[in-house]
């Protein structure tokens, strides 16, 4: 009999409770939202605010000619982003740029129309997974099947509103009409629509094409299609951008950093059920 089981009772209720505090205290402060001060790109008068919404991130892209909106969180984040908003004195919100069709990209999206009016625009091969409130995950690497199970669990907690856009986005339009100069270019492969946004001056954010979290790497967890993944990794290096934006994790990467992340390949990859 050891030590610890001689504890008693009331001692074993104490650590029980505060444990469940503990992660409590945890949860919260991971979905907890937060926004930083802003990465400011003189040569084109831009100003970035990259917007922590929990598991993941946001921009907020501010020229003299209104905003863009790049990605939204996961659903119940509208209230942050509207409060950054109102700190920066500006109700003009001109485009809600959604990377990719999954929730915890557009979450919010819909809740940040219904209260500014803006667009919301995703590429046409994401449309329809959006218009339905779905999120594919494609097939995943290691653990995160743990992640694909949980899924259709969580997505009814979520309470995700299906959301149509206004604007369907394809390889090479522009944002010049939004007041932002910049490029759509199309990057398959961690869902069918993904895009990055790379503006005239060298600033991409690519959605989750890579990931900041945990040091900057490229997209290893979910993929509709790996090989598309890494040919679309490569296409973004090519064009040599300045900074990085990610969906998660919180940092920008920037272009040697950036220009130095290898794709990850098929193999070691669990197919779908
Ligand atoms: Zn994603
Ligand atoms: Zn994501």
């Amino acid at each position: 009999m050891s030590e610890l089981a001689r504890l008693p009772g009331w001692l074993w209720w104490l650590l029980a409770i505060g444990i469940m505090v503990l992660v409590g205290l945890i949860v919260v402060f991971a979905f907890w939202p937060r926004s930083s001060a802003p990465m400011i790109d003189s040569s084109e008068g831009l100003r970035i605010h990259p917007l922590y919404l929990g598991p993941s991130n946001a921009y907020l892209i501010e020229t003299e000619q209104g905003l863009i909106l790049v990605d939204a969180g996961l659903p119940g984040y509208s209230d942050a982003i509207l409060r950054k908003l109102r700190q920066l004195g500006r109700d003009d919100l001109r485009l809600i740029y959604i990377t990719h069709a999954h929730v915890d990209h557009y979450g919010s999206a819909a809740a940040i129309q219904r209260a500014t009016g803006a667009p919301i625009a995703v590429h046409e091969a994401d449309v329809e997974n959006m218009e339905t409130g779905a999120t594919e995950l494609g097939t995943v690497r290691d653990w995160e099947w743990l992640s694909r199970t949980l899924l259709p669990w969580v997505q009814p907690a979520l309470k995700v509103e299906p959301t149509a856009p206004d604007v369907v986005l394809r390889e090479g339009d522009r944002l010049d009409k939004y007041g932002l100069a910049a490029t759509v270019v199309h990057t398959p492969g961690h869902t069918p629509g993904s895009t990055t946004l790379i503006t005239d001056g060298g600033v991409a954010v690519v959605g989750d094409l890579i990931s900041g979290a945990g040091g900057p790497h490229a997209q290893r967890s979910y993929a509709d299609d790996w090989v598309e993944l890494a040919e679309s990794l490569q296409r973004v290096q090519q064009q040599a951008p300045d900074v990085v934006f990610a969906g998660h994790g919180r940092t920008s990467i920037y272009g040697a950093a950036f220009a130095a992340l290898s794709p990850y390949l098929p193999g070691e990859v669990t197919p779908e059920p």
